[in-house]
C-alpha cells in the first residue's frame, strides 16, 4: 500500500511538503514541483501504485475519482477554458516518478500539441 521509499508516498504521509490543493482518503492533488504550463498540478491516488499495469479492481475508485475532481480542480486552480490531462507509463512514457500521477496541465493560453511531429 505505501512504499517507504517513494516521494509521492512520503508526500502522502505528510513528510515532504508539497503545495496541496485536495487531500482526502482516497487521491491528493499538489502542484507540480517544475511545472511546464500556468496551471500545472498532479493528482495521486494515496494507495502506492507504480504504473497503470498495476492497477487493480481495488484501485477503481482513487482512479476514477482523480478524474472526477480534476475538472472543479482545474478551474479552481484558473484554468477555466479548458486543460489536458497525461499520465506516463513506464519507459516508453517517460514516466519519471513510479507512483501512478495525473498531470492536470492549463493555459490561459493554448498547449502545444500533445505530441511533437516528427
Ligand atoms: P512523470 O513521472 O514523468 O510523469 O513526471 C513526474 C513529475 O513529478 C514531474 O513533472 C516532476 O516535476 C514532478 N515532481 C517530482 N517530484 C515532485 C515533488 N516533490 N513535488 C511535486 N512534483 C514533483
Ligand atoms: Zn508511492
Amino acid at each position: 500500500m505505501n512504499d517507504p521509499n517513494c516521494i509521492f508516498c512520503k508526500i502522502a504521509r505528510g513528510e515532504i511538503p508539497a503545495k496541496k490543493i485536495h487531500d482526502d482518503a482516497e487521491v491528493m492533488a499538489f502542484h507540480d514541483i517544475r511545472p511546464q504550463a500556468p496551471v500545472h498540478f498532479l493528482i495521486v491516488p494515496k494507495a502506492h501504485i507504480a504504473t497503470l499495469y498495476d492497477a487493480q479492481p481495488a484501485h477503481q475508485a482513487a482512479l476514477g475519482k482523480m478524474l472526477a475532481i480534476a475538472g472543479r480542480l482545474a478551474r479552481e486552480a484558473g484554468a477555466a477554458d479548458g486543460f489536458r490531462t497525461i499520465i506516463n507509463n513506464g519507459r516508453v512514457g517517460h514516466q519519471e516518478v513510479y507512483h501512478v500521477h495525473m498531470h492536470v496541465l492549463g493555459g490561459p493560453q493554448p498547449l502545444g500539441p500533445m505530441l511533437a511531429r516528427k
